[in-house]
């Protein structure tokens, strides 16, 4: 018989939901859910390929593998030898060296109970906060960004504020590519209504820009200066909300005097820009009754990632344009639950329902509520932190979840080297084509999408309910039921005891009480009728909109205002020479996902571009006489790569693109962007500075 299912996509963070048909023999096809109010039915060439993955399982890890060395084969276990074993290193690290020499690394694509889970684990009952996750490497500034300057990492508005803007900046993104059904809204808005403007700030000349009224080239690392710009015209014309300055926001005098500092001219000149650029986008912004900024990672992947932020979100704070329909900061997220993630503390320095490990009241709430004692108030390791105490073997042991850091990671070659040093080294995945899967001690063979239920949330605070479809491959089990299995065998079963993804989502959602993200009303029940945007508490306290946050222009700051600051645009990111001339950018392409170990197995994902490539300027490529195609070699401090050259306009001139999708070798060549890639990190965020290099290009020459 042929059955319907409903979902959500697990690619992007724009949470489109999917309807699933499953044939008689199994196999599933899938279309866009028409009662879905994120895509209304529409789904971009990832999501409407989702289904062959989980068709094809030629590539799946199927069975628990593991060996008693690197250099023997690994081979096939059961399930209890392989958790068995697991627990018994983890416990023989943590009585040696304690709690702090093992590790988690995990994904925003795990579900929200599987995150859950897993940070329950880690911080209330192994002792450490050594979890940490992807989502480091793309949302973490924008989350320290919210936290500065609205008190809480609380996306404030909806997708449905699109449709009632009429000024949209998108700075250092490219939604046409990577939001492709967010951006649809973006487009279909603008062809109903010709006088809206969409202002696009990007030192490439991306789809978003060619689709934009107005495109601002600026040199890479001074977003800052722009958005100081901004400021400066924005305040000169009058364009600022004075009430709103007045009476729900600090820090106004010390921005006003920090973007004062420079002229219009010198910041033009600094951001290598001309100055009608940033005088129009100034007068649209501040004639803009609807004006919303969206962003990603051209803002958080840098040295200054937070202060990328805080100033573009000033803008929304001194015009008054936030709380108020189609009006305020956007964040956009990269990954389908990189926001779930965050909720229930997916960060090395945060606790369940966005609790902080350094407020003492926060630590006692789930030491009472999970039933524990000594919860560490000392913030774990991040992302990048973690694989440089492998290398200095601090942390012994690393259990890998549902990512692929030996290809996603900056300076890939350091983190190969980590992985080396690693004692003991666990992944848990759906592929075996995930390069890191090679430096495995133990595989534990996971349930892919389709194949488990759990939760999800979009980017704007959605909740969504994703049902199982088919039974998982070979003896893949659901993450969240391998997370029980070792918690068990470690002792702790008592405490991981649960009869469904229900449970665990209830658990959770009883820990948000009396937070700023209380979800204690949604259930299974609700969200597989409709999906459901938080706060949404069950005695339904909360009095406002939970669609669009801070429409009393009351924020989540001590003192209830919104916080202005006046930051710098220095950019310390690692500076170009006579050795490293170029400047190195990193991005994602349309029909790619990530290290590509579920798009590229679907063919009709690679016809749109089947092979890794660099961007650079032609007049960058004739002073080093090389021709579009040629095979180049690119060189930096920490590795190389050997890649086709492609000549465009479209980088600007000392600038290249590396697109960051492909792992070490293809086709002979080292194609892995992360070879190049800095390992500076935002002070604060700790986010890396994915978009900064410094590198020189150079025709490839047969040794
Ligand atoms: Fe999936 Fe994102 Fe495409 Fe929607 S826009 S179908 S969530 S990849």
């Amino acid at each position: 018989m042929v059955k319907k299912y409903k979902s959500t996509c697990s690619y992007c963070g724009v949470g489109c939901g999917v309807e699933i048909t499953k044939a008689p023999d199994g196999k599933i096809t899938l279309t866009g859910d028409k009662d879905h109010p994120v895509n209304r039915g529409m789904l971009c060439s990832k999501g409407m390929n989702l289904h062959y993955t989980v068709n094809d399982t030629s590539d799946r890890l199927l069975y628990p593998e593991m060996r008693m060395h690197r250099s023997m084969p690994l081979q096939r276990v059961s399930w209890n030898k392989a958790i068995e074993r697991t627990a018994a290193v983890f416990k023989s690290l943590i009585e040696k060296h304690g709690p702090e020499s093992v590790g988690f690394y995990v994904s925003g694509q795990c579900l929200t109970e599987e995150y859950y889970l897993w940070n329950k684990l880690m911080k209330g009952f192994i002792g450490s906060n050594n979890i940490d996750t992807n989502s480091r490497l793309c949302m973490s500034s924008a989350v320290v960004g919210y936290k500065k300057t609205l008190g809480e990492d609380s996306v404030p508005v909806c997708y449905d504020d699109i449709e009632l803007s009429d000024v949209i900046l998108v700075e250092g993104a490219n939604p046409a590519w990577c939001h492709p059904i967010l951006w649809r809204r973006v487009e279909a808005h603008k062809a109903a209504n010709p006088n809206i403007k969409i202002i696009c700030v990007d030192p490439r000349e991306t789809q978003t820009a060619t689709n934009s009224d107005l495109f601002v080239p600026l040199i890479p690392g001074t977003d800052v200066y722009f958005n100081n710009a901004i400021g400066r015209l924005l305040i000169e014309n009058g364009f600022t909300d004075s009430k709103f300055i007045e009476n729900h926001s600090d820090g106004f005098d010390a921005y006003k005097e920090k973007v004062f500092e420079k002229s219009i001219k010198e910041y033009a000149e600094i951001c290598g820009i001309e100055t009608e650029k940033i005088i129009e986008a100034a007068k649209w912004i501040g004639e803009a009754k609807g004006f919303l900024s969206m962003w990603t990672m051209g803002l958080n992947q840098s040295v200054i990632g937070v202060n990328k932020n805080l100033s573009l979100i000033n803008l929304s704070l001194i015009t008054g344009k936030i709380g108020k329909p189609g009006n305020g900061p956007f964040s956009l997220t990269g990954q389908p639950n990189a926001m779930g993630g965050r909720e229930v503390g997916g960060l090395s320095n945060m606790l369940a329902s966005h609790r902080e490990l350094s407020n003492p009241a926060h630590i006692a709430e789930m030491e009472d509520f999970w039933g524990v004692a000594g919860i560490s108030n000392k913030p774990g390791l991040s992302a990048t932190e973690m694989f440089e105490a492998l290398d200095s073997g601090k942390l012994k042991a690393i259990w890998i979840i549902c990512t692929n850091p030996l290809v996603s990671m900056p300076d890939a070659n350091k983190v190969e080297a980590a992985l080396k040093k690693a004692k003991f080294v666990v992944v848990q995945d759906i592929s075996q084509n995930a390069d890191t899967v090679k430096f495995a001690d133990v595989i534990l063979p996971a349930a892919g999408w389709a194949e488990k239920e759990g939760t999800m949330t979009n980017a704007e605070r959605r909740v969504s309910y994703l049902e199982k479809v088919v039974d998982a491959p070979g003896e893949c089990l659901p993450d969240a039921e391998i997370i029980c299995k070792f918690a068990t065998q470690m002792g702790w079963g008592n405490h991981f005891k649960y009869n469904s993804s229900s449970d665990i989502y209830d658990e959770y959602a009883k820990s948000t009480i009396g937070t700023n993200i209380d979800c204690s009303g949604i259930n299974y029940e609700l969200l597989k009728k409709e999906t459901i945007q938080w706060p949404y508490p069950a005695d339904k306290t909360f009095s406002g909109n939970n669609s669009r946050l801070f429409e009393d222009q009351i924020f989540y700051t001590p003192n209830q205002k919104a916080q202005i600051h006046a930051v710098d645009g220095k950019n310390p990111s690692e500076q170009v020479s006579e050795k490293y001339p170029l400047v190195l950018l990193t991005g994602r392409i349309r029909d790619q996902w990530h290290t590509r170990t579920k798009t590229g197995k679907v063919n009709k994902l690679n016809q749109h571009i089947d092979s890794p490539f660099l961007e650079i300027h032609p007049e960058d490529a004739l002073l080093r006489k090389i021709k579009d195609q040629q095979v180049v070699m690119v060189n930096g401090k920490r590795g190389e790569v050997k890649v086709k050259a492609k000549l465009t306009e479209t980088v600007r001139r000392g600038t290249c693109f590396l697109p960051m999708h492909w792992g070490k070798i293809v086709n002979n060549s080292f194609a892995r962007a992360n070879n190049l890639t800095s390992d500076l990190v935002d002070p604060i965020s700790k986010e890396p500075d994915f978009k900064y290099a410094a590198v020189e290009v150079s025709l490839y020459k047969k040794p």
